[in-house]
This record gives C-alpha cells, structure tokens and sequence, in this order.
C-alpha cells in the first residue's frame, strides 16, 4: 500500500514552526514536545521530522539514522522526566494510535509518552 501523507495535518505545522509548541527536547531528526490536552500530568509527544503517517510506514520507509534517532529520543524523555522505572521514577506508557481502528487523530506518526499517575489497565471498552 502507497502512505499518502496530508501535509497540512497539525504536527506537520508545528515542524515548519506555524503553531507554537512547549518543547521537550528536539534533534536531527525528531521532536518532542507536551500535548495540548494531557491525559496525566507528564503526557509528551515523540514524532519523527520526516513525513511519515503512522508507525508501519516509518519502520518501512526510515532512514536507519531516523530510526534510531526517533528510538532513543523516546527513552531520552522518560529519563528527562524523570519516570524510567527504578529508583527514580514510577514508570510510563508508550502508545501510538494508527488508523481508523486506532483511533488515530492527527496522520503523522507520534508516539504518546505518559506518566505521572497509575494508569490503569492499558484498553477500556471502545467508545
Ligand atoms: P492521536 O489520537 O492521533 O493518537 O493523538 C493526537 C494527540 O495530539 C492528542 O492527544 C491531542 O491532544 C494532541 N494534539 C492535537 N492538536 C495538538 C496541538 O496543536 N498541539 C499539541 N501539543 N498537541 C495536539
């Protein structure tokens, strides 16, 4: 299948500096910053700078430095925040929604890091 990306979508505006954004941390090749409207009180968006719509299309079509550079920002935040599991921190979860199933909002891949509460058990029933 061909991913067609909407270049117009929200995070690709917020990569070409269009709407502000409260930055957590940024490199070659991704970004991360908090989410508008946080589901618990550490909750930040990892998203690779390239044009990639979802999880699948970017483990097919990345660069390997991509990957890697998107990969290890991801655990870069949860130390940043201080939430790696042991002695400092309590934990956190990672997801990232895709499709229509998923429940995907916004068509450039992200990957929610949230932490700072219990959170529950991972699904609840589909609304
Ligand atoms: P999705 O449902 O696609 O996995 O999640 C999209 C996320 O993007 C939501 O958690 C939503 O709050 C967040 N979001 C949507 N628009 C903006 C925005 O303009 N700025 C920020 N920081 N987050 C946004």
């Amino acid at each position: 299948m061909a991913y067609s990306y909407d270049t117009e979508n929200i995070f690709a505006k917020i990569l070409r500096g269009e709407i502000p954004n409260n930055t957590v941390m940024e490199s070659e090749h991704a970004l991360a910053f908090r989410d508008i409207n946080p589901q618990a009180p550490d909750h930040v968006l990892v998203i690779p700078k390239g044009p990639y719509v979802c999880y699948d299309h970017f483990a097919l079509e990345a660069s390997e430095a991509e990957i890697v550079d998107f990969t290890r920002m991801i655990g870069a935040v949860a130390r940043e925040l201080g939430v790696q599991p042991g002695e400092r921190g309590a934990g956190y979860r990672l997801l990232s929604n895709a499709g229509e199933d998923g429940v995907q909002e916004v068509p450039h891949l992200h990957v929610h890091l949230v932490a700072g509460r219990r959170l529950g058990r991972m699904l609840s029933p589909a609304s």
